[in-house]
């Protein structure tokens, strides 16, 4: 059985996870997930595919995407759920953001090119689906599968981030049209994993008043990596700020991620869930004890 029947926060092969989305799917369902967002990084590519899946595996998809944000030199990742897949708003966005990524991955593999390691953008191609979708993850892969590195989290350390090989300056969408975008498109905005920003407490704070105050609808609370005090940090947020709250697993790939889908644990029971004003959407959700599980 799931921790948590809920996970708002997963990856297919359409970004950089490994699974189908239906296998994505069928995975949450086998681990008790009843409610499913898959999040891909800057693409709705996998969303029809899922719904068929959810719809056989008689779970719940909510229709989510992952956009990628530059706030203040910084990148962030804000989250959209329950979206509508269809709006002109999203689709211009994600096909600005695969332009900048083709882009960004050829400037990378040339990057790379001159540290010693050639043919990267064929290399990192070998794990991705399309040229327009390709993420630091397609290139960790192709390091790791050359030897170069033993394993992804290895890869970081000594490629591909700021001032070493492979990295590649990019400016994503600003804080405020991602969550224009995402509000457009009938959606609500999940400030993603935002423990994980290498900020000072200064700007962390800074950042969360400029997403509430931008029409931010939510924080997510857990995630595969914070820490007890982290959790305990964004609670007090949202509660200061009024947003809702969230949790998803994050989840790429059994291999590499270190929870799974439904493994993500539950928010406290204090916060108003993301989910709140989802009922018209999902009626399965009112038949669901969501209180007592997230
Ligand atoms: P991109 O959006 O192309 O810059 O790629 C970002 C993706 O790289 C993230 O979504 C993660 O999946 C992965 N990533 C970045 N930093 C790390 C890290 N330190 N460890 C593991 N994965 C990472
Ligand atoms: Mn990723
Ligand atoms: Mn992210
Ligand atoms: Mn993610």
């Amino acid at each position: 059985m799931a921790l948590n029947i809920f996970d708002l926060h997963c990856h297919s092969w359409f970004s950089d996870g490994t699974l189908s989305p239906t296998d994505v799917v069928n995975r949450a369902a086998k681990n008790g997930v009843r409610f499913l967002s898959i999040t891909d990084h800057d693409t709705i590519e996998g969303l029809e595919e899922a719904e068929h899946a959810a719809h056989n595996a008689n779970i719940t998809l909510i229709p989510g995407i992952e956009l990628s944000v530059t706030w203040n030199n910084t990148t962030l990742h804000v989250v959209g759920l329950n979206i509508d897949r269809t709006t002109t708003i999203l689709k211009h966005a994600t096909a600005k953001i695969a332009q900048i990524r083709f882009e960004r991955a050829k400037a990378m593999a040339l990057d790379l090119e001159k540290a010693g390691i050639p043919n990267a953008f064929e290399g990192a191609m070998r794990f991705a689906r399309s040229e327009h979708l390709l993420t630091r993850t397609h290139f960790a892969r192709f390091l790791v599968d050359k030897g170069l590195c033993a394993n992804l989290s290895k890869v970081y350390k000594n490629y591909l981030k700021r001032g070493k090989p492979g990295y590649i300056k990019s400016t994503w969408l600003s804080l405020e049209d991602a969550i224009r975008i995402i509000k457009d498109s009938k959606g609500i905005a999940v400030l993603a994993h935002p423990g994980r920003y290498d900020l000072s407490s200064s700007a962390r704070k800074k950042l969360l008043n400029e997403f509430a105050e931008l029409g931010g609808g939510a924080l997510e609370v857990t995630t595969s990596n914070h820490t007890p005090e982290q959790t305990a940090y964004f609670t007090e947020n949202c509660l200061r700020l009024g947003l809702k709250a969230s949790c998803g697993s994050d989840f790429h790939s059994p291999d590499e991620s270190r929870i799974d889908l439904g493994g993500v644990i539950p928010f406290p029971s204090i916060l108003t869930p993301v989910w709140a004003e989802w009922l018209p959407y999902f009626p399965s959700l009112s038949s669901t004890e969501y209180t007592a599980q997230c």
